[in-house]
C-alpha cells in the first residue's frame, strides 16, 4: 500500500472515532501485551499439566480469562509476530521466514492505528522482524534474536549496550517506560516482548540451581518412531535425540557471559557435567540424559518471565493503572517439551499450533474464567482495536474478541482454522504445508514436490496425533468435506494457489546437493550488519571499539541488507567459536561480499592446527581447510574483485567443495579431514594468530553483507 493512502487511512481512523472517546481519553483501555518466546502452555501452572509453577501468571489467569485454543497462524517466531502487527496471514503481510523476509513497515498495523488514534505506544524487547519498527513512540529492541546475557539492543535507532540478564533487563526497561516516560494524559499500548525462552534456554544465574535434581516427567511420546505419519515427520530435524547441540545441552558455556558471570555458570554446571561424561550414557538413557538438562534448564528461564509477569502486574495495582488496563500473556507460539521426540516448534500439530493466553481485564473478563473457543495471534490486532473504539480496517483477517472476552462469543465465531507454514528448507528441516483444523479434524497437506501427501487426524479418537487417517473408507465423507471447507477458507482467505517468490528460501548449498541444507544440524552463525549481535570493530592497533556507532551501516548489499565496509585494517573478532562445533567434521560458509582489492581474508575459523579460511587470491575465492598441520587448498576459476559475489564453501570428511553465485561448483579431495574443534576464535576480514593460511594474508577490503556458517552432517548429493 502506498503511503499516502496509509496516512489518509490514520486521518480517516482520527476523525471516525467518537468524540466522546477523542474528549475523554482516559476512559479508554491501556493496554499491556506481555509476549514470551516459544513458551509452550504445558510450561505454566495454570494449564494444569504439573511440570512447573508459574504463580504470576497463574495470578493473571484467576482474575481473568484463561484460553485452551489460541491458535497461531504459522508456528514461527518472525511470521507470527507479524500477524500480531497486522492482523493478516504471511501472504498478505509477506513476511513469510526468518532467513529472507523483512517486515514491510510501510503497511497499516495495530500499533500505528493505535497511534493515530491518540494512543501512546510503546515495544521493548524481541522483534525479529529485520526492519526498525514503526507506529511505535518508544522502541528499544533485541538485534535478530537477542542474547540472554549482556544484551546489545537498539533504543529508537540507537545502539546500546546492556549489562545483565535478558529477561531483567526487558523487565526494568518496561517498568521504567510505564513509570518515565509515560504521558499520563494518553492511553497506552505497551508492548513487552520477551526473549525467554527461546533457545538455548539459558537461565538467569541466580536461578541456574533452581530445578538442580528435579526430575521431570516424561511425556508418553518422547520416543516416538513417526510410524503412522509421512515423510516430513520421519525427515525433521528437531530431535532432542539428535538435533541438540553441546551449547543447548550447556556442554559448554555461553560464549557472551563476561568473565565474572562465568563464575557461577562454571561452578554449577561443571561438576554436573563431568559427572554426566563419567556416565558415558548412550541410546535411550542418553535422550532421557537430554530431555532433563532441557527442560531443567529450560523451566529455569520461565520462572524469571514469571517473576517479570508479578513486577509488572505489581506496578500496575500500585500505580492504580490496573483498573484500566488490559493485561494480555502469550507467547508467539507453543513448543515441544519432548512431545514425539522433539524441542522447537513448525507444525500443526497440537503444541505448536497452540501458544498460551491469559486475558484479564477488569470490568470485561470474568474472573478464573476458562475459555474453549478458537481464537488466534489473528485476531489480537483486531481485539486491540476495538477495546480502544478504533475501527477495524477490512482487510485484516481475525475478529475481535472483545464478546468473547466478556464471556458472550457470537453464535458465529470460527469454526474452523486456517493453518500455514513456509519456512523449508531451513533449520529443522520441517517441510512446508497447511492445514485446516476443526474441533474435531486436522487435515494437512504437505505440498513440496518431494513431499506431496495429504494427512488426517482424527483429534477426538488420536489426540497425540499419531497416525494419519487419510484415505481410509471410514472417513471418505469426513476427507471430502474437510477438502472443501480447506478449500473455501484458502478462497476467502486469499491464499495464492501457487506460493509468492519471495516466501521461497534458496538453499544456501552446494549446487548438486539441491537439498543439502536438510542434512544440517543448525545454523551456528548467521552475521549480517544492520542489527549486529555484539560485535566488536577491533582496529589495526588491536584496541577494540564498539564499533556500531561509528560504523554505521553504509551501503546496500546484494540482498538487500546492509553492508558493513572493512577497510584494509579493521576486523570483528567473532566470540562465538565454541559454539561451532567444526568438530563435527562438515561444515558450510555462505559469504555475499563485494571485495575491492584482490588479496584479503573474508573470515578465518582456528589457525595453524585446526581451522578453515575463505579469503580472496588475485581477485579468486579460496577456501582453506586444515587439519592436523595438513591444508587442502581450493581456489574458485574466476575473479570476483569490484562485484557482488556469494560465494557458497564447505567440506566434510571426503571432500572440500567451492561456489561462486550460482556457477558450478569446484570439488577437492580433502586431504586430512578435521576432527577436532578448533581452538582458536573466528575473525571476520582477517586470519589472526596462528594463521589457517600457509602465509599471512592482508585484512578484507571492501564491503561484506553476511557471512553464515553451518555446522553438522556433510551435504548429501543427489
Ligand atoms: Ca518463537
Amino acid at each position: 500500500m502506498k503511503r499516502t493512502t496509509i496516512h489518509q487511512l490514520l486521518a480517516i481512523v482520527a476523525l471516525l472515532l467518537p468524540t466522546t472517546l477523542r474528549a475523554a481519553p482516559s476512559s479508554r483501555p491501556n493496554i499491556v501485551f506481555i509476549f514470551s518466546d516459544d513458551h509452550a502452555y504445558q510450561a505454566i501452572s495454570a494449564y494444569g499439566y504439573g511440570l512447573n509453577k508459574t504463580p504470576n501468571i497463574d495470578s493473571l489467569a484467576s482474575q481473568g480469562m484463561r484460553f485452551n485454543r489460541c491458535l497461531t497462524t504459522y508456528s514461527l517466531c518472525g511470521p507470527a509476530r507479524a500477524c500480531v502487527l497486522t492482523g493478516k496471514y504471511s501472504h498478505l503481510n509477506g513476511f513469510y521466514n526468518n532467513y529472507n523476509s523483512r517486515f514491510d513497515g510501510s503497511q497499516v498495523t495495530m500499533p500505528k492505528l493505535l497511534q493515530a488514534a491518540g494512543y501512546q505506544t510503546a515495544i521493548i524487547g524481541k522483534w525479529h522482524l529485520e526492519s526498525d519498527p514503526t507506529g511505535f513512540d518508544f522502541w528499544e529492541i533485541l538485534p535478530g534474536q537477542g542474547q540472554y546475557y549482556n544484551p546489545p539492543m537498539f533504543l529508537n535507532g540507537r545502539r546500546v549496550v546492556k549489562s545483565g540478564y535478558v529477561t531483567d533487563i526487558i523487565t526494568d526497561d518496561t517498568l521504567d517506560w510505564l513509570k518515565n516516560k509515560r504521558d499520563p494524559n494518553k492511553p497506552f499500548l505497551l508492548m513487552c516482548q520477551h526473549k525467554a525462552p527461546h533457545r538455548e534456554w539459558e537461565p538467569a544465574l541466580k536461578n541456574l540451581a533452581m530445578y538442580d535434581g528435579v526430575k521431570f516427567k516424561e511425556p508418553d511420546t518422547l520416543f516416538d518412531d513417526y510410524s503412522g505419519r509421512g515423510k516430513a515427520e520421519h525427515e525433521q530435524d528437531m530431535m532432542i535425540a539428535k538435533t541438540m547441540n553441546n551449547r543447548d545441552l550447556k556442554l559448554v558455556p555461553p560464549p557472551t557471559l563476561n568473565a565474572e558471570q562465568r563464575k557461577p555458570w562454571d561452578a554449577y554446571y561443571n561438576p554436573r557435567n563431568a559427572a554426566f561424561e563419567s556416565q558415558h550414557l548412550s541410546g535411550k538413557d542418553l535422550v532421557r540424559w537430554k530431555y532433563q538438562r532441557y527442560m531443567h534448564d529450560y523451566m529455569a528461564t520461565i520462572a524469571s518471565v514469571d517473576e517479570s509477569v508479578g513486577r509488572i502486574v505489581e506496578y500496575l495495582k500500585q500505580s492504580g493503572l490496573d483498573q484500566n488496563t488490559i493485561v494480555v500473556y502469550s507467547s508467539d507460539q507453543g513448543f515441544y517439551l519432548g512431545e514425539h521426540g522433539w524441542f522447537d516448534k513448525r507444525w500443526i500439530f497440537k503444541q505448536s499450533l497452540r501458544t498460551p493466553l491469559i486475558v484479564r481485564w477488569p470490568g470485561h473478563t470474568p474472573a478464573g474464567s476458562v475459555n474453549n473457543d478458537m481464537v488466534s495471534n489473528l485476531d489480537f490486532a483486531e481485539t486491540f482495536l476495538d477495546a480502544a473504539g478504533v475501527p477495524i480496517p477490512k482487510e485484516m483477517q481475525g475478529r475481535s474478541m472483545v464478546p468473547v472476552l466478556e464471556g458472550h462469543t457470537p453464535a458465529d465465531w470460527r469454526k474452523e482454522f486456517y493453518y500455514h507454514y513456509y519456512e523449508h528448507p531451513a533449520v529443522h528441516n520441517v517441510a512446508k504445508h497447511y492445514g485446516i483444523v476443526t474441533d474435531r479434524y486436522k487435515l494437512v497437506h504437505f505440498y513440496e514436490p518431494e513431499f506431496n501427501y495429504w494427512e488426517l487426524f482424527d483429534l477426538q479418537r488420536d489426540p497425540e496425533e499419531m497416525t494419519s487417517v487419510y484415505d481410509r473408507p471410514e472417513y471418505a465423507q469426513v476427507q471430502k468435506d474437510l477438502h472443501e471447507r480447506l478449500d473455501r477458507l484458502r478462497k476467502e482467505l486469499k491464499v495464492p494457489a501457487q506460493d509468492a517468490p519471495q516466501s521461497i528460501i534458496k538453499p544456501a548449498a552446494p549446487a548438486g546437493a539441491a537439498r543439502a541444507i536438510n542434512a544440517l544440524h543448525a545454523w551456528v552463525l548467521d552475521y549480517r550488519f544492520d542489527h549486529d549481535e555484539g560485535d566488536k570493530v577491533i582496529d589495526a592497533s588491536g584496541h577494540g571499539n564498539d564499533g556500531h556507532a561509528q560504523d554505521a551501516p553504509v551501503a546496500l548489499g546484494r540482498n538487500g541488507a546492509h553492508a558493513r565496509r572493512f577497510d584494509g585494517k579493521g576486523f570483528i573478532q567473532v566470540p562465538h567459536t565454541r559454539s561451532m562445533n567444526a568438530g563435527v567434521g562438515a561444515m558450510s560458509v555462505d559469504a555475499t561480499f563485494k571485495a575491492d582489492q584482490g588479496n584479503g581474508v573474508i573470515l578465518a575459523l582456528g589457525g595453524e592446527s585446526n581451522g578453515f579460511c575463505l579469503s580472496l587470491e588475485d581477485g579468486k575465492p579460496v577456501f582453506t581447510l586444515v587439519a592436523g598441520k595438513k591444508r587442502t587448498r581450493l581456489a574458485a576459476s574466476q575473479s570476483v574483485t569490484g562485484q557482488w559475489a556469494t560465494v557458497h564453501a564447505s567440506f566434510d570428511a571426503k571432500n572440500i567443495s567451492i561456489r561462486v553465485n550460482d556457477d558450478a561448483p569446484s570439488t577437492a579431495t580433502v586431504v586430512q579431514p578435521l576432527k577436532r574443534n578448533p581452538n582458536e576464535a573466528m575473525q571476520i576480514g582477517a586470519d589472526l594468530g596462528t594463521t589457517v593460511l600457509e602465509s599471512p594474508a592482508p585484512h578484507f577490503t571492501g564491503l561484506i553483507e553476511s557471512i553464515r556458517l553451518y555446522s553438522g552432517q556433510a551435504p548429501k548429493e543427489q
